[in-house]
């Protein structure tokens, strides 16, 4: 092989790497916070999406957001323990969570059920969002359940045992914004607002929206929108243009020379038209490709698209370099913005038959991260 320069590769003498580019969800939070017409709050939950929650909490509080959003409580804790004293809202969690904990670190909470708002309000007092289902019979109260949750909730209000300073709903169908499935939830949930008036309640943050409806539909904004996909550059209503900030590359490990009908990988599920160069990328779906990408995907090498062959295995991939063979060591982009003509994660999730949601949190922990910050964030570390 050939002597491998190391000037524009940054993997000779590395593996695989993950690089988050934080000024990518600098940008894409000040969009959103710009459409939003309320306060944003910055969902985190899934480690940020894949790219790490506490950097993308402090760079999207940085950048416009001024709360922060998780599913589980142990995501809020961690929030707490990393330094960000910024209001969290945490919104699935068991009756038995740690809610006493909630409460000791300034953790607000949503409740969904009775059995929660008992279970919350036996903790010291504790800041809460009532948590309507708008439709999509998933997370929040049957509406069947939402006037006497109401009542409840102001009876412990009014014991002291807890504040009500939410109320939330979510979307199920705000991806399309034509489908009729989102005026049914905007009137359930401007109904389960006048429910909870009426009761006595006077909660101060009222939402609905997330990424989508931020984007596309001003009605459901409320007095905040809960944005996650959005801050990490996947907008699901392929309205506006969004930055990833994810680029996922590896090195050629291994590169050989085969003839026409070679079979390539498990079950020979490949074989070479022509004489070829494979070369081995050590990335696998341990790592996040996703095997039902196999025959499909392409990666870029040398600035070209080549394509994926054989079946895609836990730790590695093969790649048809074609004609020219490559160094050994030379990076493979196997996603990335899209700057350079590499594939996207939207395209991953096509060739898997995904959303791009599940390729970017399904990047395996075994890949290392890089971090790259914008100047305002260095100090941060
Ligand atoms: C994940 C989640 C969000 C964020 O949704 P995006 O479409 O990723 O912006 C908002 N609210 C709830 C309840 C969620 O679970």
């Amino acid at each position: 092989m050939t002597g491998l320069a190391t000037a524009a590769r940054p993997h000779v003498g590395s593996g695989p790497r993950l690089e988050v580019e934080l000024a990518a969800i600098a940008q894409n939070t000040r969009l959103l916070a710009e459409r939003a017409t309320g306060e944003l709050m910055a969902v985190v939950k899934a480690d940020g999406f894949g790219h790490g929650a506490v950097d993308v909490a402090r760079t999207a509080l940085t950048n416009g957001a001024t709360r922060l959003g998780v599913t589980s409580l142990e995501e809020a804790f961690a929030l707490r323990a990393a330094g960000l004293t910024a209001p969290v809202l945490s919104w699935l969690n068991a009756v038995d969570a740690d809610y006493a904990r909630a409460a000791r670190e300034d953790v607000e909470v949503a409740v969904p059920s009775l059995a929660h708002l008992t279970a919350v309000a036996s903790a010291p007092r504790t800041r809460v969002h009532l948590h309507v289902d708008a439709g999509m019979a998933r997370d929040g109260a049957d509406p069947s359940t939402w006037a006497q949750l109401c009542r409840s909730a102001r009876r412990a209000e009014q014991r002291g045992e807890i504040e009500v300073v939410g109320v939330m709903g979510h979307l199920g169908c705000a991806d399309d914004p034509a489908d009729d499935c989102n005026a049914l939830a905007r009137t359930r949930f401007a109904w389960a607002l006048e429910t909870a008036r009426a009761a006595g309640l006077r909660p101060a943050h009222r939402h609905l929206a997330a990424t989508s409806a931020t984007l596309t539909d001003p009605r459901s904004h409320h007095t905040m929108s809960r944005v996650g996909a959005g801050l990490v550059g996947i907008d699901p209503s392929l309205t506006t243009p969004l930055r990833a900030a994810m680029t996922l590359t590896a090195p050629i490990v291994q590169v050989r020379r085969v003839r026409a009908g070679t079979p390539v990988g498990y079950a020979h599920g490949y074989r070479t038209p022509a004489p070829t160069h494979l070369g081995l990328v050590p990335l696998g779906y341990a790592d996040g490709l996703p095997r039902l990408a196999s025959g499909r995907a392409e990666v870029l090498v040398r600035g070209r698209r080549r394509p994926l062959v054989g079946r895609i295995s836990m730790d590695q991939v093969v790649v048809d370099l074609g004609e020219r063979p490559v160094d050994l060591g030379e990076p493979v982009t196997v996603f990335g913005p899209g700057d350079a003509g590499e594939p996207t994660v939207a395209e991953w999730a096509a060739w898997a038959d995904t959303l791009e949601h599940e390729i970017v949190t399904g990047i395996g922990g075994r890949v290392p991260r890089t971090v790259r910050r914008p100047a305002h964030l260095r100090s941060l570390s």
